[in-house]
């Protein structure tokens, strides 16, 4: 039964019971201010449906405040229960109720009127109608308990259905677990693709066993658990996801990514031809150079015999020069590969520095290295970190004037190389890590490329701040 016609057939039931005219009840929160009308019936019938009660003003919102029931012998001649058109109403007794709730505060008030010509109410009337009252306020409070129920089962099957229309408008299958491993939820992909009985006896594809698999592993250990999984007769690629929820249980998700890998493969692919395009442009770019000179020096041999000492040495130097390119262009196109070894990274900084020293000096560049006492020993591969810190350190070398200087230091796992040379703008430093990019006459723009590519496959980091005229520093990283 709703609230309103339990209201309506109690007010009827106790209007019967002190056999009077009429009766209406006021309901509001709990110490209101304001109570309306919730119900009336017989002669109150004409009160305006709007009709409230302040909590303190007049007699029902004293009864209301004090918590204390009155009987008005002529309410006629009360001026706080005469009607608004100010027509005398056929009342000649009535009762004033409180509803108190169960801490004792007013959430109403219930009136009870008799026509003229009944007897009056009596206290004993009273103390019955306080006792209903009583008996009103629990059924209210319950019907409005279950009323609030009702309205959040209603709003959760709501919200239920929403999430369900969201969670079948997703390509992907979802399947939410409790911690038994018993699905609580699933989307129409799941159920299409058959995901929703993982049972072990079950004859279980690769893919549904995976999915499984990842589910027993997150069930047992509360961390996101995933698996690429491949068929090779379907040529097809899912990947298969397992998150737990912080309730317990877990949200198991399976994508197809077959597509999404040919992009990225299409996309490796479009990238390394653009780069095989500027590395041969490069190499012929670079090849000329040397060979011009070795072609000069030649032709000087054979006019000048006698010259032939100098010149044969002017083709050797350029023929290591072209040595050193092949090696650079080499090192690029390779794929990288790092062979690490228990190592420690200053010793590595040492042996570059040694070698660089004198082209420091050459060009008047104070060169200095240190490091903290304590040395971690790091898994790296020491003849690539030794490359890394040499294209570093010949970098800042090559870009700080005379009088400059170039420190490096080593601090834990991290290595900083600073030098007070030209450093970059902007531009410059969106484009460093490009190959081919290099702004030297005589550069391949490949060094800070393999620098990256040796940092990235020790999972370390390499960080680089620069501003122009001041300086540039990197900072290079491994754990
Ligand atoms: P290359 O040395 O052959 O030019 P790199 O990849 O080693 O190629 O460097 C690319 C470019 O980055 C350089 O040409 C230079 O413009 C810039 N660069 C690298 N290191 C520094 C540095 N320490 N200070 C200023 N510019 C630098
Ligand atoms: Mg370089």
């Amino acid at each position: 039964m709703g609230l309103q016609s339990y209201l309506d057939s109690s007010l009827e039931k106790t209007v019967d019971w002190f056999r009077a005219s009429g009766g209406s009840i006021f309901l509001g929160p709990p110490q209101g201010p304001f109570f309306t009308l919730a119900a009336r019936v017989g002669v109150q019938k004409s009160l305006p449906s709007i009709a409230e009660i302040k909590l303190d003003d007049g007699i029902a919102g004293v009864v209301a405040r004090t918590g204390k029931g009155r009987i008005i012998d002529d309410p006629n001649s009360h001026p706080d229960l005469r009607q608004d058109d100010h027509r005398p109403r056929p009342i000649s007794s009535a009762m004033v109720v409180p509803l108190l709730d169960q801490q004792g505060r007013p959430v109403g008030v219930l009136n009870i009127s008799r026509s003229v010509g009944e007897p009056s109410f009596t206290p004993q009337d009273l103390a019955q109608a306080e006792t209903l009252a009583a008996q009103l306020v629990l059924a209210v409070t319950n019907a409005q308990m279950v009323n609030g129920l009702r309205d959040m089962i209603e709003e959760t099957r709501l919200s239920n259905e929403k999430l369900t229309a969201v969670l079948d408008s997703v390509a992907g299958a979802i399947v939410v677990i409790d911690p038994q491993g018993q699905v609580v939820n699933h989307n129409q992909a799941a159920a299409a693709h058959s995901f929703l009985d993982l049972s072990p006896d079950h004859d279980l594809t690769d893919l549904r066993k995976s999915l499984q698999a990842c589910a027993e592993l997150v069930l047992a250990r509360p961390e996101r658990q995933a698996s690429r999984v491949h068929d090779g007769q379907l040529d097809r690629t899912w990947l298969v996801e397992a998150t737990p929820l912080a309730s317990g249980g877990a949200v198991l998700t399976v994508q197809e990514i077959t597509e999404h890998e040919r992009q990225q493969r299409e996309l490796a692919r479009v990238k390394r031809l653009a780069e095989i395009g500027q590395m041969t442009a490069a190499i012929a770019h670079e090849v000329r150079n040397p060979l011009t000179g070795i072609r000069s020096a030649a032709q000087m041999i054979r006019q000048s015999p006698e010259l032939s000492e100098e010149f044969s040495q002017m083709i050797e130097e350029e023929a290591l020069k072209l040595n050193g390119l092949c090696d650079d262009f080499l090192d690029f196109a390779k794929p990288m590969r790092v062979t690490c070894q228990a190592a420690q990274l200053f010793p590595l900084v040492e042996s570059v520095c040694r070698l660089l020293a004198s082209s420091a000096e050459e060009n008047s560049i104070t060169l200095t290295w240190e490091s903290s006492c304590e040395q971690p020993t790091l898994n790296i591969d020491p003849g690539r970190i030794e490359q890394v810190i040499h294209n570093l350190v010949r970098n800042a070398i090559q870009a700080t004037p005379q009088g400059g200087h170039v420190a490096i230091k080593v601090e834990g796992g991290q290595m900083t190389i600073s030098d007070s040379g030209k450093g970059m703008n902007e531009e410059e430093l969106s484009r460093l890590f490009s190959p081919f990019f290099t702004t030297k006459s005589d550069g391949t723009g490949l060094g800070l490329c393999t620098v990256r590519k040796i940092v990235d496959a020790h999972h370390g980091t390499v960080t680089v701040t620069s501003q122009v005229g001041q300086g540039t520093t990197f900072v290079l990283t491994f754990s």
